[in-house]
């Protein structure tokens, strides 16, 4: 789908947009946003719409702060969700970020997966698909608005009586998103009480994460009119199921073909899947830095919770890293279960789109799928089977990151850089305080 400038000023004519929001997002994986009246609608299109890039995580210093934003045209959508008092109506737009001189800004996500998908189509591939499965809770509000962690439902998996209003507020998560246009496959409530998975119809990279975006924009402003908490924070709560976004990825070649099916291969997989795979368990380590970005992300990598803790693959167990889904023809695809919905998608597809290019340049054999779980298994059958642990910590994934050249490449020097010193910084943070846990474990202890 092309939109063109004409098309975009016409519907803003006719359905009496007045306020234009134009996004991104920054390198945590938080959207901005800038909000212009239609009379800058020209100065946006025509690429002119400046702020300072100096206030913005992981962007620049002060003395080089003028950037640009260049709006993506494709991703001209009204708001539906918002209704401004005077009747009129709200868009957005989603922006690449350049530089004074013309140049796409180095440390912009969205700018730098399209670079790396540069590499893809060098390659001989026309797309990488991906489908997201983000997870997420919904909590209740206390009476002042602020968010608890008292359950919106007290359902388990088939629970179907509604309370305090949850299930109307899915409901209407899902109309909204139909309003945008997406195309909602499923929405269900989760293994935790009050945790629920919306799945919607997987696209090429850049729109899948366009998607996420706006996908989670929704789910936030839809949950607080119904005066609950959405959270997509990896685990809430201990000994509960956290929050994962498995990320079903596929290669489709130059004819439109998808390039992981080979109705002759092995498990009807090409070649291609299988070095995907390997590149993918290859550089793991590193991508979990990316995939799984905070403190908290690495509660919910432990066994037991449906969640991965081993780099393996397999063509049905959910305790490995990565899963075949049992679809083939068009829908051949790559589970990578890994990924937390805190993640900022574009660096995360960047990450796992290189290190799958890596496996197929260098023909990685993935090695035999491990059907048995892997959860149940004692450390020695595991290391008979070669089977390595993903990192436990943010420092541990970091410190894989630091040796790894071709998810370094695939981040980029700027974001590199500015990736380490942030997460560096937060997890010396976290070390600088004294925890309940720690209280409770060793006070009266020692
Ligand atoms: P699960 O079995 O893990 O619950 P779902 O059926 O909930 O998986 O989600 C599957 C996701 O995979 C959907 O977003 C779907 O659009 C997506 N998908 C389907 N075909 C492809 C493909 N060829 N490439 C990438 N994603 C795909
Ligand atoms: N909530 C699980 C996780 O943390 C995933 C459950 C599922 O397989 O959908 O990854
Ligand atoms: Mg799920
Ligand atoms: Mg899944």
């Amino acid at each position: 789908h092309e939109i063109t400038r004409e098309m975009i000023k016409a519907q803003a004519e006719k359905e009496h947009v007045h306020y234009i929001r134009l996004q991104f997002t920054d390198m945590l994986g938080i959207i901005k946003n800038v909000e212009v009246p239609k009379s800058q609608l020209d100065k946006v299109l025509d690429n002119k719409m400046m702020f300072d890039g100096s206030s913005i995580e992981g962007f620049v210093r002060i003395h080089e702060s003028d950037m640009y934003l260049y709006p993506d045209l494709n991703t001209w959508k009204i708001l539906t969700w918002e209704h401004p008092e005077d009747g009129s109506r709200v868009a957005r737009l989603i922006c690449d970020v350049y530089t004074t001189e013309g140049k796409p800004f180095a440390g912009d996500p969205r700018g730098n997966l399209r670079r790396v998908l540069a590499t893809m189509e060098a390659a001989g591939f026309s797309a990488f698909n991906i489908g997201l499965e983000p997870e997420f809770y919904l909590f209740k509000r206390d009476e002042k608005g602020r968010p608890t962690l008292d359950f919106s439902d007290a359902g388990g998996y088939f629970d179907l009586s509604p309370v305090d209003g949850a299930e109307d507020c899915r409901r209407e998560i899902v109309l909204e998103l139909e309003r945008l246009g997406f195309e909602v496959e499923a929405s269900h409530h989760e293994v935790g009480p009050s945790q629920n998975e919306i799945n919607f119809k997987y696209a090429n990279a850049l729109e899948a994460c366009d998607n996420l975006q706006t996908f989670k924009l929704v789910v936030r402003n839809v949950a607080h009119k119904h005066g609950l908490k959405a959270t997509f924070m990896a685990k809430p709560i201990a000994g509960i199921a956290g929050s994962g976004m498995h990320t079903n990825s596929s290669l489709f070649d130059l004819d439109g073909n998808n390039a992981f099916f080979d109705e002759n291969g092995r498990h009807q997989l090409s070649d291609n899947a299988y070095h995907f795979i390997g590149g993918v368990l290859e550089h793991a380590n590193a991508i979990t830095a990316i995939t799984n970005p905070t403190l908290n992300s690495y509660k919910r990598l432990v066994a037991g919770f449906e969640a991965p803790c081993y780099i393996s693959y397999s063509t049905s167990n959910r305790s490995a890293l990565i899963r075949i889904p049992a679809s083939r023809g068009i829908s051949t695809r790559v589970e990578v279960r890994s990924p937390d919905p805190m993640a900022n998608p574009y660096l995360a597809l960047a990450v796992i789109l290189a290190a799958g290019l890596d496996g197929i340049k260098k023909q990685v054999d993935p090695g035999a799928p491990i059907a048995e779980d892997i959860f149940e298994m004692s450390y020695d059958e595991r290391k008979a089977l070669n089977i390595e642990n993903l990192p436990s910590t943010i420092t541990e994934a970091l410190q894989h990151l630091r040796k790894d050249p071709v998810i370094r490449e695939a981040l980029g020097d700027h974001i590199y850089r500015k990736y380490m010193e942030a997460k560096y910084l937060e997890a010396r943070d976290f070390r600088l305080e004294v925890h309940q846990w720690e209280i409770d474990r060793y006070l009266s202890m020692y």
